[in-house]
């Protein structure tokens, strides 16, 4: 009997490691992962694989250039005039807007109701900020959405070319696989928080926007301007774990200069600059959708990485 579970455990694991198309995401991993439950409850540890190779950062990311004034508020965030391409940050000056007093963390903990109001509130200063020169290209700003008390939250790097012309977070292809992703783990898309560091469409060539492959990461300026919305969403949803997407979110919100495969296989407290998080919320990195899609060996990778949440959370993932 334990031979038989043991022959299964191997065969399905053989199966989930052979996956090479985002379709198989789920239906892999799925028999993996209970098999390992029927096998004697929790799986064994697992040694984390090494990071494959062209996944290393290069850019910085500052995190204090923000005046005083732009320090933590409680209410909405407001828009400030478009800097020019080039130019930093357009931030109001400094001394124009009192400190607010320092909250405590009772009084800082929303109920849902305060939740949606925050931030359907934010997402509407999102919707018209122009701190930055992507606000003066993108089609639409993409605040993010989805379960104000979602238990686990997921930010990539930026929108793409589909989210720009729909406002909604990861519904190109590589949303296709975190849908997956997340389906694998036992959760729906309606039941976690999805969003981005940057909340406007980063083009390589901002002149045509109707162009496909013209993506590009937010640079450190675009990401020192816009990272005040997602630190507010985060204190906002305080979700139990945030998954970072990809090198340029981990390295973005962990604060650390290691490449994505340095970061990754272990949780991070999680520390914002401009807001004070109600209760502590732990981070994970992992591989962006779009990563897996151009590299789908990375996937059994992504799959351990979220499997340490499962753990967590107590999910058993899905069942066929
Ligand atoms: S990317 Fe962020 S900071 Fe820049 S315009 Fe869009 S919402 Fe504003």
């Amino acid at each position: 009997m334990a031979n038989d579970s043991l022959r299964r455990l191997a065969s399905d694991f053989k199966t989930f490691l052979a996956a090479q198309d985002e379709d198989e995401f789920v239906s892999a991993a799925a028999p993996l992962r209970a098999a390992a439950a029927v096998s004697g409850g929790e799986p064994a540890p697992k040694p984390l694989p090494k990071m494959p190779e062209g996944e290393t950062l290069t850019v910085e990311f500052p995190r204090a250039d923000l005046p005083v004034a732009e320090k933590p508020s409680p209410t909405v965030l407001a828009p400030s005039a478009a800097p020019m391409a080039g130019q930093a940050c357009s931030a109001a000056p400094a001394g124009n807007t009192p400190q607010p007093a320092p909250s405590t963390a009772n009084e800082l903990l929303m109920n849902t109701a305060q939740k949606t109001a925050a931030l359907a509130e934010l997402a509407e200063t999102i919707k018209t900020c122009t701190r930055c020169p992507l606000g003066a290209t993108r089609l639409n700003a993409v605040p993010g959405e989805g379960n104000v008390d979602a238990e686990v939250m997921f930010v990539g790097e930026g929108p793409g070319f589909d989210e720009d012309r729909q406002g909604r977070p990861f519904v190109g292809r590589a949303g296709q696989l975190l849908d997956k992703m997340i389906v694998a783990m036992g959760l729906t898309r309606e039941q976690v928080f999805i969003a981005n560091i940057a909340k406007c469409h980063p083009m390589t060539d901002p002149l045509h926007p109707e162009k496909h492959g013209n993506d590009r990461a937010p640079n450190a300026e675009e990401i020192a301007c816009c990272r005040k919305y997602i630190e507010k969403q985060i204190s906002i949803i305080c979700p139990k774990y945030v998954v970072a997407l990809g090198g340029v979110a981990a390295k973005a919100l962990i604060a650390d200069a290691k490449s994505l495969g340095a970061l990754r296989g272990q949780f991070y407290d999680l520390h914002l600059d401009s807001v004070t998080l109600p209760r502590p919320v732990k981070i994970l990195a992992t591989f962006h959708p779009a990563a897996l899609l151009r590299n789908p060996g990375w996937k059994k990778d992504a799959w351990t990485d979220l499997q340490m949440v499962m753990d967590q959370l107590g999910l058993q993932g899905a069942r066929k």
